[in-house]
């Protein structure tokens, strides 16, 4: 029995196809597997708690950080009404300014993305305090960079104008007649804001940054 050229040439061919086709199911396979593992490193790095001059502790008293997080999405909202809020973390923690001499009840962290308020100068704060303190922060948020610079004291002059419109009384004035329905609104969105208490003497002098 002889075998023809031809045949032996069929063999080849066949041989190299299956090489061919060995060859791109294996790189099929390492494409999958790498795209796998860059899925399994893309999951999000782990939060940090800690940075410069900062760091995640427990919260105070009875408050929690879901809590904290909660009104600081609020605050964002009701303020920045129209803009998407960025996704940062807001936690209770302690702050240690640069300058030790200063009290900070409240900084932003732009690596971390997160928004610090510091435990030990809550007590006894009224609602509003913190709430402020919250949009000064999140005014921080949106000018990461400008310190308290122009564009800084713009945002909060526009939107304390805002606030201030609607912590208006609640009842419609002869001047300034409104529809129940807004007010009904707003009265929910104040709602739950937490129990702070009554300021403290001498809490005024806190300066948050
Ligand atoms: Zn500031």
């Amino acid at each position: 029995m002889s075998v023809t050229w031809a045949e032996v040439n069929e063999h080849t061919q066949r041989v190299w196809q299956k090489e061919r086709i060995a060859t791109m199911e294996a790189r099929l396979k390492a494409a999958k597997a790498a795209k796998a593992a860059k899925r399994a490193t893309s999951v999000p790095a782990p939060e940090m708690n800690a940075g410069n001059g900062w760091r995640v502790t427990e919260p105070p008293g009875a408050s929690s950080h879901d809590e904290l997080e909660r009104l600081a999405f609020q605050v964002f909202d009701l303020a920045f009404h129209s803009i998407p809020r960025p996704k940062w973390r807001v936690r209770w923690g302690e702050i240690t300014p640069s300058d030790l001499l200063s009290y900070a009840l409240a900084c932003v962290d732009p690596d971390a993305k997160v928004i610090i308020v510091d435990r030990r100068y809550t007590q006894g704060r009224a609602d509003d305090d913190l709430i402020e303190t919250l949009f000064h922060e999140w005014t921080h948020v949106l000018h990461v960079g400008d310190g308290h610079g122009e564009r800084f004291q713009k945002t909060v002059a526009s939107v304390k104008a805002f606030m201030n419109e609607l912590k208006q009384p609640m009842e419609p004035s002869a001047a300034r007649p409104r529809p129940a329905l807004v007010y009904a609104t707003k009265g929910r969105r104040y709602a739950g804001f937490g129990r702070w208490g009554a300021p403290v003497p001498g809490g005024q002098d806190l300066e948050y940054r």
